[in-house]
């Protein structure tokens, strides 16, 4: 699966807010009820009550968003919170039908067995175990209701009285199990809640052997709500509305949609049958077809998948339409699309194929799914999931139109698919044994969709930017105290939730790559395969169509490395795994040589305190710099060594050398040196001959240098001078780090008076830039004459990156450009404007406007006329009267929910947003104060973290334990209260910042 808050269009490391999820506020547990009489129940009594109603189809734009505002977690997490710790009825069965067994052997007489399984966050049983389903669903997309019968073969391996199986919000009927000929049925059928089981149990012993388990069921499917089977629908050009129904089941969802044992580990393959009068799919090619009697319905019969996991299981029915294209080894790779907007498929289908072709080669395995479908959703708030074989998407993640999208989105299109690609090897043919191991399935996705992006499309430059979308992330996820290690051991997968987020996938895939690049330079970097890739080729034989732990992987790429060195892999990786936070490597110059401690990064440091020591194995590559202007050779050849607590790197340190740590910012860790004379030559080599730096170099300079600084490490003033070689430099990487850092710098800083000459600082250095790249071609800015021509793709990242900062600066160019854009479109004069500078132009309007007040009105009144989404920059205006108007606007539930989130986070950024916003979360607490979602609990961290009053701080600070408790973080929480502290611990950095390093500060514009 895809965290909506890693690479997306407009991602800003600092803040980007992500997506928000639908609402699960209506989900009961169940009750189990009356299951009176036999297991054949009369037409129209049901055997169990039904815990979701069937709304009524609700019509665009009605009130759904009002209870929208929740992450699909909250679905999890409600049943944790909602449900008592105890075990909720039992009901009797009657021993009807002839078939029942005769043994009489007496039920046991205590039920206190599943009360403790329930106590201890249940794990199914590792005796009953799911070989096979027979599954066959039926919706009806108008009432909402599903129909199905399940078939699962069981190996049953110990003597039982008793079968425990998810299902969740199910209604079921007809529960048997079958031993050739034999049915045998439960004489009590109980419901488990806080466990989402049900636990049959039999009056007689159930012995070792095959078995059927047989289970009719009925549900309601949920109305654009992305968790297990439900509807969803498009609008067409004409403005009719379309129904379609596609499942999705990562991580706990499958058992809402059918009786199943749901957990990873217990992979059993599946035949799936859907009947619809809509044509369905599913994770493997269609057997067959046949009409449903007259019903204008038909059965859609699925090949046999192999053994997968539930959460992978995937079907789903709509009008789509279908291309297809053919990888070199003639796998069918096909795109779904509205018909209307197939033109809008081509893009999503190169990148799929040629992805696909490069996963066959470098995982060297061919899938047993023989295709690959890839379906868009509206109103899908991942952004994509890896089913096997049908991989489910946003909508507008997928179908893209190549050529007017900026290339921000069409790269992030690319990498998604890529993503969920790659998952299909490492996640779905191999699969973690369980949710612990979660970050290895999608750091590694993270991690891989970079290389499969990069060989498709070398002109991106991708891998300097991993610097920016997965380090600069993980960095900030990683900082705080209120981190947790990467590998975090979750008993209760009801808790699951929470590891979606920065550290699991940024933190996850910033370690792999580390690895990977050791790995592959220890064999010299010239195999085409090297020990990563071959041990990783290994691991994929070894545990295909089964699971594994991350040891696992370790093992498989120490086996296939030198005999000297067995072990390593483990050694070196279960330090970064296990720890939270990650070193500063402090470069030391000693008569000719190097010399290499660490120490644990910490947001501030005390001025004379000691560093926090570390004993984290770093592989640390280096390159020697020669001086450019004496030496006809630039730098030595990369290097790699395995640091372990200190090492010394022996150097040929000629005069004039600098030594550069951390090369192509490949390493997963910060770098800083003991010697303001290196940072003052590393300064004039970064102006007077750049080119000595990879992009990903300069960035990491950049990045560090300001941390080092805002941490009380460094000079501020001397993080200010090296940064001024940015005035020259073109790079996106360079430039979205900066701003990066410039906007931390913002929240520190606050209104204290170094403010001025900071905004003085800044617009002296992106004022001249963002001027001279302008707005494209588009609104006629001419380039400054003499300098070098940009390729296009990273012209369109670098105006994404200035452009939007510019405006919020107030860069007089940018914002008359701006206006005059705004003015155009109202009169009509400006058409067919790119999609790309539309909402710098509403921003511009809302912030630089003469008349705010009236810009604010134009926009949202003329939101159906006018191009683009006018609606979200209105969170950007400045005016407190307009910021509660904002309000007004999210809560009436006219946005589509995941438009909220966002903008929340975007108007707690404006000028005094954050107190309008606070306000907000206090009277809608239940919705974003205790819930486990990575975007709401970084919009909470976010909105803390500039609070201005002490009133709302002390509020915050109460809602965790108070002034004295609220660094005492409790196991468990929710991901919204950690994001509460972690902007308390913000608050108290800004504090520091202000009254230490800022203090006599007397930095002023040159
Ligand atoms: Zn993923």
């Amino acid at each position: 699966m895809k965290n909506p808050s890693d690479t997306s269009a407009d991602a800003d490391p600092q803040w980007d807010a992500g997506q928000v999820d639908p609402d699960d506020s209506e989900h009961g547990f169940l009750l189990a009820l009356d299951m009176n009489g036999s297991s054949s129940t009369s037409p129209g009594q049901k055997p169990y009550r039904r815990h979701r109603t069937k709304p009524t189809p609700a019509e665009p734009g009605s009130s759904k968003s009002s209870s929208a505002w929740f992450s699909w977690s909250k679905l999890a997490f409600a049943a944790a919170l909602v449900a008592v710790a105890s075990l909720v009825i039992i009901t009797a069965v009657s021993m009807g039908g002839s078939s029942q067994s005769e043994r009489t052997t007496a039920l046991p007489e205590s039920l206190d067995f599943l009360q403790a399984n329930s106590s201890q966050g249940l794990r199914l049983s590792s005796s009953v175990i799911p070989r096979h389903y027979d599954l066959e669903v039926t919706p009806d997309l108008e009432t909402l209701g599903f129909h199905g019968t399940v078939d699962i073969a069981l190996l049953i391996t110990e003597p039982t009285y008793h079968i425990r199986f998810h299902a969740l919000d199910l209604n079921l009927s007809n529960i048997y199990l079958a031993q050739g000929s034999t049915r045998l049925l439960p004489t009590r059928v109980v419901e488990d809640p806080p466990t989402q089981t049900f636990v049959l149990l039999f009056g007689t012993i159930v012995g070792v052997g095959d078995y059927r388990l047989s289970i009719d069921f009925d549900g309601v499917m949920g109305d654009g709500e992305p968790a297990g089977f439900y509807r969803s629908s498009y609008m067409d050009g004409s403005g009719q509305k379309h129904y379609l129904a596609i499942t999705h089941f990562e991580p706990v969802f499958a058992r809402m949609a059918f009786p199943c044992f749901d957990e990873p580990a217990l992979k059993a393959s599946f035949k799936i049958t859907v009947c619809s009068a809509l044509t369905a799919l599913s994770n493997m090619p269609l057997n067959k077809t046949e009409p449903v009697g007259a019903s204008g319905m038909s059965r859609y019969v699925f090949q046999k998948t192999p053994p997968q996991s539930t959460y992978l299981a995937a079907w789903g029915v709509s009008d789509y339409s279908r291309v297809e294209a053919r990888t070199s080894s003639g796998i069918p790779v096909g795109v779904y699309a509205p018909s209307e907007s197939i033109n809008l498929t081509s893009f999503a289908l190169d990148v799929a194929t040629r992805s696909m072709e490069f996963f066959q080669k470098l995982y060297n395995y061919t899938l047993p799914v023989p295709k690959m479908d890839h379906f868009p959703v509206p109103d899908f708030t991942s952004e994509g999931m890896e089913n096997w074989g049908l991989i489910t998407y946003e909508d507008s993640l997928l179908l893209i139109n190549r050529s007017s999208a900026p290339a921000q989105d069409l790269q992030a299109s690319a990498m998604l698919i890529a993503h969920e690609i790659a998952h299909q090897w490492f996640g779905d043919l191999v699969t973690m044994a369980w949710w612990d191991d979660l970050w290895l399935n999608e750091g590694f996705a993270e991690f891989m969709q970079y290389k499969s992006v990069a060989a498709l499309h070398p002109d991106w430059d991708l891998l300097s930017q991993f610097f920016v979308y997965e380090h600069l992330l993980a960095f900030e996820a990683d900082e705080s105290m209120f981190t947790h290690p990467i590998y975090l051991p979750v008993a209760d997968p009801l808790l699951l939730p929470m590891l979606f987020d920065d550290v699991t996938y940024n933190k996850g895939a910033s370690v792999i790559r580390m690895l990977e690049d050791w790995l592959e330079s220890a064999d010299g970097g010239h195999l085409s395969c090297g020990q990563f890739c071959r041990g990783l080729r290994q691991y994929l034989v070894q545990y295909a169509e089964s699971t594994a732990q991350t040891a696992n992987l370790w093992h498989a790429l120490d086996a296939v490395g030198p005999e000297a060195h067995k072990g390593i892999v483990n050694d070196t990786m279960s330090g970064w795994i296990s720890n939270p936070g990650f070193p500063v490597v402090l470069v030391s110059a000693q008569n000719g040589f190097v010399r290499l401690t660490q120490f644990r990064y910490t947001l501030w440091k005390d001025t004379n305190a000691t560093e926090i020591s570390s004993s984290w194995q770093i592989p640390v590559s280096y390159r020697i710099l020669m001086d450019p202007h004496s030496s006809p050779t630039h730098a030595t050849p990369a290097k790699t060594v395995l640091m372990n607590g200190h090492t010394t790197i022996m150097t040929p340190a000629p005069r004039n050398s600098l030594v550069l740590i951390n090369r192509d910012r490949v390493g997963f860790y910060r770098v800083m040196f003991d010697s303001i004379d290196y940072y003052k030559q590393l300064s004039h080599w970064l102006k007077s001959s750049p080119s000595l730096f990879s992009p990903a170099d300069r960035a990491g300079f950049l990045s560090d240098i300001w941390a080092l600084a805002t941490s009380n490490r460094l000079g501020l003033q001397l993080a200010m001078d090296i940064t001024t070689f940015v005035a020259k430099d073109r790079d996106p990487t360079v430039w979205r780090t900066c701003i990066s850092v410039f906007k931390q710098m913002d929240r520190l800083v606050g209104a204290h008076p170094f403010i001025e000459a900071w905004n003085q600082y800044k617009s002296s250095l992106v004022g001249p830039v963002a001027a001279e790249i302008g707005w494209g071609a588009f609104a006629a800015t001419k380039s400054r004459s003499g300098s070098k021509p940009i390729p296009a793709h990273a012209l369109s990242l670098l105006r994404s990156a200035l452009i939007p900062y510019a405006i919020t600066l107030g860069i007089p160019r940018v914002v008359s450009t701006g206006l005059e854009l705004f003015d155009e479109l109202l009169t009509g004069n400006l058409h067919d404007a790119p999609d790309e500078i539309l909402p710098w132009i509403y921003s511009t309007a809302v912030m630089h406007s003469s008349n705010l007040t009236e810009a604010y009105y134009i926009l949202w009144h003329l939101r159906e006329s006018l191009p683009g989404d006018t609606v979200s920059p209105l969170a950007q205006t400045p005016l407190q009267a307009l910021q509660n108007q904002t309000i007004k606007i999210i809560e009436s539930g006219e946005l589509r929910p995941q438009m909220i989130v966002p903008m929340l986070s975007s108007l707690a950024g404006a000028k005094h947003g954050a107190s309008v916003v606070w306000s907000f979360f206090l009277s809608h607490a239940d919705q974003f104060l205790s819930v486990s979602s990575n975007s709401a609990s970084q919009a909470v961290e976010k909105c803390v973290s500039l609070l201005e009053s002490a009133q709302q701080i002390r509020q915050a600070q109460d809602l965790v334990g108070g002034p004295d408790g609220w660094m005492d973080a409790e196991p468990g929480e929710s991901g919204s209260r950690t994001g509460i502290r972690r902007g308390l611990e913000r608050l108290v950095h800004s504090s520091k910042f202000k009254s230490v390093v800022l203090k006599g500060f007397k930095a002023h514009p040159e």
